[in-house]
């Protein structure tokens, strides 16, 4: 928040269950009112998504910036956008939205500003290591090691940590890319033409989603 700035949030750290119950009265309300049929006719009777949206579990977007409203996308959301083999929850949730629910659209959408890829990029990862954080300390391997591969083209491009930041954030969206390729449900519903792969950087001060990688 600028320093400038009044609250427009709709709870805070102060907030309880009875307003947690009011606000979601009030926004159940208004999706009614804008349409009036999506719980009655549409989410009622099951989902029929067509993209799965994997992104940063980070509280600025969702899946909302693709202007979507409830029943059109599934959604998995984990820390830096990591995609890997080894993770059961990526991997049921893949076979979950690509051979039950039949998705024909797959994005990545990683973003600006990462808290997972400016930990990396200022070296602080270290730091995690402390008895409260040791398993994202562990978890982030996989972006201190792209952090890595690329550390003399980002310091050759520039010295804005913003900068290096948003290139960390889009090499990065490459990288879960190309992890999520290698996985076999993927692989196999690419070759079936069932599905396209695209990855997308969202930029949380603008609102914008750009592609940084090929279709596939
Ligand atoms: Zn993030």
């Amino acid at each position: 928040m600028s320093p400038a700035a009044t609250n427009i949030f709709t709870l805070t750290h102060n907030s309880k269950l009875p307003d947690l119950l009011d606000a979601n009265k009030q926004w159940c309300e208004k999706t009614t009112q804008e349409h009036p049929s999506l719980f009655r006719d549409f989410n009622a009777h099951g989902q029929t998504p067509h993209t799965l949206f994997i992104g940063c579990s980070d509280s600025r977007y969702n899946e909302a910036c693709l202007g979507v409203i409830p029943g059109e996308v599934f959604t998995w959301k984990t820390i830096a956008n990591v995609v890997s083999d080894k993770d059961l929850t990526c991997r049921a949730t893949l076979e979950f939205a690509i051979n039950v629910l039949k998705v024909n659209k797959v994005v990545i959408c990683g973003h600006t500003d990462c808290g997972g890829i400016n930990t990396c990029l200022a070296m602080k990862r270290a730091a995690l290591k402390n008895g409260k954080c040791d398993h994202l300390f562990e978890y982030l391997q996989d972006i201190d090691d792209l952090y890595h591969d690329h550390k003399s083209d980002l310091l050759g491009v520039t010295n804005s940590a913003k900068v290096q930041s948003s290139m960390l954030s889009k090499y990065n969206v490459q990288k879960q890319i190309n992890n999520l390729l290698a996985i076999d449900t993927v692989k196999e519903a690419l070759e079936r033409k069932d599905i396209e792969v695209y990855g997308l950087l969202y930029d949380v001060a603008t609102g914008l989603v750009e592609q940084v990688s090929e279709n596939k």
